[in-house]
C-alpha cells in the first residue's frame, strides 16, 4: 500500500487576482476512491481551488503533487508559472475536468468528442478508442446517441457526454465544477446517477456542488470553503450532519 503514490495532494495552495487573496492556503489530500466534495457560497473560491488543481489557473504559492509527480515551478517577471508545460500536459490528462457549460466540441458528432484526447493526446490507436468510447457511451446511457452533434442532444445528454469524454482518459481524479448547475431540473437526476455509479466503483473524484443530498451520500469528505478559507472539513454526517458554526449552519439551511 505505501508504495502506491496518492492521486492528489494540493498544500497550501494561495491564489489572489489584483488586490484579492482569493484562495488563502488551501490544501487537500485525496486518496484512491476518495470523493471530495467542494460547498461554500459563490464567490468563496470553490472553482478558482478547482481550476488550480489542473493549473487552468496558476497558484501563486502551494505544491501541487500528481501520482507522486510534483508539478515544477518557475519565477517570472509576472509572478510563478510551470517551468515545464510538457509536464503540464501529462499531468492534466491524469485530472480530467466536467464544466458547469457542458463543453463538447460542437463541430464534432459525441463518439469524435469522446476519442480526440485519447487519439491525438495519449496516441492511442483510433480502433481501440472508438471501442473503448463506445463502451463509455453504453455506461452512460447515451449508446444510440454516438454519431449526433451536441445541438442535438439534450443539456443532460451533453454532460453525460462530457463525462464519457473525462472517463476516456482513465485518468487518476476527475474534477466536476457544479457539473448540474445548468441544466433543467427533469435533467439533474441522470447526471448525479452517472457520478454516484462512479463513485461506487471507486473513481477519484473532486466534486464542486450544491447538490447536498448527493454530498451527504456519495462524499468520503465534505470541504467548506468561506472567502478563500476552509472553514470545515470533514465526513459528511460531520459537515453536513452536524455544522460547527454559524456560516455553514445558515448555508445549510433550506431557502425559501
Ligand atoms: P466560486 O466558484 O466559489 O463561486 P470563484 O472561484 O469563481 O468562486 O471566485 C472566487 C473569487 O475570485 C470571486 O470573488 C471572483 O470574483 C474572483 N475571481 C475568479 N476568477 C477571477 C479572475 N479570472 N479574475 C479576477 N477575479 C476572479
Ligand atoms: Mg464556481
Amino acid at each position: 500500500m505505501a508504495d502506491t503514490p496518492l492521486p492528489l495532494e494540493v498544500r497550501n495552495i494561495k491564489k489572489r487576482f489584483g488586490d484579492t487573496d482569493v484562495l488563502k492556503g488551501l490544501s487537500l489530500t485525496a486518496h484512491k476512491g476518495d470523493v471530495i466534495t467542494l460547498i461554500g457560497a459563490s464567490g468563496s473560491g470553490k472553482s478558482t481551488f478547482l481550476r488550480c488543481m489542473n493549473l487552468l489557473e496558476q497558484p501563486d504559492e502551494g505544491q501541487l503533487i500528481v501520482h507522486g509527480e510534483e508539478v515544477r515551478f518557475k519565477r517570472t517577471r509576472h509572478g510563478r508559472e510551470p517551468a515545464d508545460w510538457q509536464q503540464v500536459v501529462r499531468m492534466r490528462a491524469k485530472l480530467s475536468m466536467v464544466f458547469q457549460s457542458f463543453n463538447l466540441w460542437a463541430h464534432m458528432t459525441l463518439l469524435e468528442n469522446v476519442i480526440e484526447a485519447p487519439v491525438h493526446v495519449l496516441g492511442k490507436p483510433k480502433k481501440e478508442a472508438i471501442e473503448h468510447a463506445r463502451a463509455l457511451l453504453d455506461r452512460v446511457g447515451l449508446t444510440e446517441r454516438a454519431d449526433a452533434y451536441p445541438a442535438q442532444m439534450s443539456g443532460g445528454q451533453q454532460q453525460r457526454g462530457a463525462i464519457a469524454r473525462a472517463l476516456a482518459m482513465d485518468p487518476e481524479v476527475m474534477l466536476f465544477d457544479e457539473p448540474t448547475s445548468a441544466l433543467d431540473p427533469e435533467l439533474v437526476g441522470d447526471v448525479l446517477k452517472v457520478m454516484r455509479d462512479l463513485a461506487a466503483e471507486g473513481r477519484t473524484m473532486i466534486v464542486v456542488t450544491h447538490e447536498m443530498a448527493f454530498a451527504r451520500d456519495v462524499s468520503s469528505q465534505v470541504i467548506y470553503l468561506h472567502q478563500g478559507v476552509i472553514e470545515e472539513s470533514g465526513p459528511p454526517d460531520e459537515v453536513i450532519g452536524n455544522p460547527q458554526s454559524e456560516r455553514l449552519r445558515q448555508f445549510l439551511a433550506p431557502k425559501h
